[in-house]
């Protein structure tokens, strides 16, 4: 931790005093393993929340998309479609089934998938697409589902990053045949280390049930149809995150509120550019993520990020592009777009607690950066 009460972190998270009353009882009760009352409520409660109708609980998102290709029977001889610019466990997942991941795209103004290029990548051995709405910012879900319709493929969608974002009124993660989540300390909701799967279908549900809990029956104890992994959330876990989905809709509106201020202050630096948002929907501000156009600044996303550490805030470039990293390299000429987009963005500080005069303080230094470096250009 760091102790200077000037620095601003890029995330943290906020846990309610209600979390630790919930996280007590577990204690209290005993009930700290994998069993106990509120990993059935935590399911429960957010299968209602994201509109789906069956959650269910895991220890990771990682767990959760790996899960969610399992019950689909994606093995060694299966591509899957994922898009370049996401965190590698997307990828890392498929990996994990014996497939192949298969890199596509993104566009370089929405950050998320680009349908035409799945077009290009797409061949007889393409049994699913997994969509990210990266940075909390919804992929063109009808467009994917059309294509995936055509082929054949089933759809998984990459939530992680955007719980609470919407499209046409419906919640990310109802789109597809099953949405993937992440509960770790940086994400929209945290229970420590956690996930969850979402899904529509009864003999999916069960299949991950199962597959999550050994392979084990869930009708006969300690008999195994199929082999299966122990990815289950803990009764703690799930206590912290009953008490989060109580204060989830309060976060989320205090987030927002979070991105419009940084776009009020940034909107006219020359070089700063905002994500777009396609018709119909509503993003979530996971974290506050922009690009800047070095054409027009005059100064890259990195050298803006160290003049940012010198002033105690911390922020975060994007991901690096799948295909330059060695368990996915990718030579395709097409990838190369992604080498633009994924050098030239930041996130900045986005958390509950972080208040208008840390944004109003982190902007500044953004803008005088930028002015300074134009005039010492035009010299
Ligand atoms: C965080 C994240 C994951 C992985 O979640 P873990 O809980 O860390 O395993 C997967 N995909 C994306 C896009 C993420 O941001």
């Amino acid at each position: 931790m760091n102790s200077n009460s000037d620095f601003i972190p890029v995330s943290k998270p906020y846990l309610t005093q209600e979390a630790k009353t919930f996280v007590v009882d577990c204690l209290d009760s005993g009930w700290i393993s994998s069993k106990g009352a509120y990993v059935e409520r935590f399911e429960n409660e957010f299968a209602e929340k994201c509109g789906a109708k069956h959650a269910i609980s895991v220890s990771s998102g990682t767990a959760a998309l790996h899960l969610a290709l399992l019950c689909l029977g994606i093995g060694s001889e299966d591509e899957v479609i994922v898009p370049d610019l996401t965190f590698a466990a997307t990828a890392n997942a498929v990996i994990l089934c014996g497939a192949t991941p298969v890199l596509c795209c993104v566009n370089k103004d929405e950050w998320t998938l680009d349908v035409n290029d799945a077009e290009a990548v797409l061949s007889d051995k393409t049994k699913a697409i997994i969509p990210v709405h990266l940075y909390g910012n919804p992929a063109r879900m009808h467009e994917i589902n059309d294509f995936a319709k055509r082929n054949g493929l089933s759809v998984i969608e990459d939530c992680a990053e955007s719980l609470g974002a919407t499209l046409d009124g419906r919640y990310l993660g109802t789109f597809g045949d099953m949405g993937c989540y992440s509960f770790f300390a940086n994400k929209l909701l945290s229970t420590g280390e956690g996930g969850m799967v979402t899904t529509d279908s009864d003999a999916l549900a069960l299949k991950i049930r199962t597959l999550r809990d050994h392979g084990m029956s869930t009708e006969k104890r300690y008999w195994h149809d199929i082999a299966g992994l122990n990815y289950r959330m803990t009764n703690i876990q799930a206590a912290i995150g009953v008490s989060q989905l109580n204060v989830f809709d309060e976060f989320a509106k205090a987030r927002s509120e979070q991105e419009a201020l940084y776009k009020k202050y940034l909107t006219d630096v020359p070089g700063v550019i905002f994500k777009r948002v396609i018709k119909g929907a509503i993003p979530v501000n996971w974290l506050m993520s922009l690009r800047i156009d070095e054409a027009l600044s005059g100064i890259s996303a990195a050298e803006l990020q160290g003049i940012l550490t010198e002033h105690q805030i911390e922020s975060r470039l994007f991901f690096y592009p799948l295909h330059q990293q060695p368990p996915y390299s990718n030579e395709r000429a097409a990838l190369k777009s992604t080498d633009v987009l994924s050098s030239s963005g930041l996130s900045l500080p986005t958390f509950v607690g972080l208040s208008c005069e840390d944004i109003q303080r982190v902007c500044e230094i953004i803008s005088t950066a930028i002015t300074n470096r134009q005039r010492s250009l035009s010299k």
